[in-house]
């Protein structure tokens, strides 16, 4: 257990300049161009390094120095102790998109579909085979079942103006990924985002009533929560 915990933040760290990459790419507000290159220097960005900085002109582009990086292995390690043999491989390709969409959205306050369908296009054959691998093909019945309750719900809140339209592909991918250890473990995973939201809303709230600024109301990025409730959901299964 310890071996795998080790190899998978050692992987973690392999493939974080490749996601720290993807958040500066992708944490571009609504209507902007994706920014495939450092806007000072013009080079390309594709790998980032741990600080951060644009390897051209040492221009701070997306997340903060070392943030992905420890957010990846803390993610890496608790899945590596947490997962079963045959799922690995589709939690850890929800982990690293899992990661890069987190900050993104806490950014930028959107969850862009060039993250969550290749997530969802990822996760779905991943669990295929790893239900046939397994020889519990019925697995996958109710992976799919969760993920449709847990995507219509969150369809359901995109409707009425209470979340953004990415939250419903990524409520699809990690409801079929909690379908794979069960109702119990997917309704948790639900729970524990939205208390995990609603107490940082209130947060929120009472830091800019303690420093006389208006409250936002519960305006608070719903995608890393619903990826952190999923996370603990599986961790304490
Ligand atoms: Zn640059």
């Amino acid at each position: 257990m310890m071996l795998a915990a080790v190899g998978a933040v050692l992987a973690a760290f392999l493939v974080a300049p490749l996601l720290r990459g993807l958040v500066a790419r992708f944490a571009v507000p609504e209507g902007e161009p994706w920014c495939g290159a450092c806007p000072l220097c013009g080079r390309e960005v594709r790998l980032l390094p741990p600080t951060g900085r644009c390897p051209g002109c040492r221009e701070r582009l997306g997340a903060g120095a070392w943030s992905v990086e420890l957010v990846a292995a803390v993610v890496a390690a608790g899945l590596a102790y947490a997962a079963d043999g045959p799922s690995a491989a589709a939690l850890g390709w929800a982990a690293g998109l899992g990661v890069v969409l987190g900050f993104v959205d806490a950014r930028v306050r959107r969850l862009p579909y060039r993250l969550t369908l290749p997530l969802v296009g990822g996760v779905a054959p991943l669990l295929a085979v790893a239900a046939l691998a397994a020889g519990r093909p019925g697995v996958l019945l109710r992976c799919l079942l969760v993920a449709l309750t847990v995507g219509s719900l969150l369809e359901l809140a995109v409707w009425i103006g209470a979340l953004g339209p990415g939250d419903s592909p990524l409520g699809f991918a990690l409801g079929g990924l909690l379908g794979w250890y069960g109702w119990p473990v997917a309704v948790a995973g639900l729970f524990a985002a939205v208390v995990l939201a609603g107490l940082w809303a209130i947060l929120r709230a009472a830091v800019a009533l303690a420093r006389r600024r208006p409250v936002r109301g519960l305006d608070v990025p719903v995608g890393p929560f619903l990826l952190l409730g999923a996370l603990l959901a599986v961790l304490a299964r």
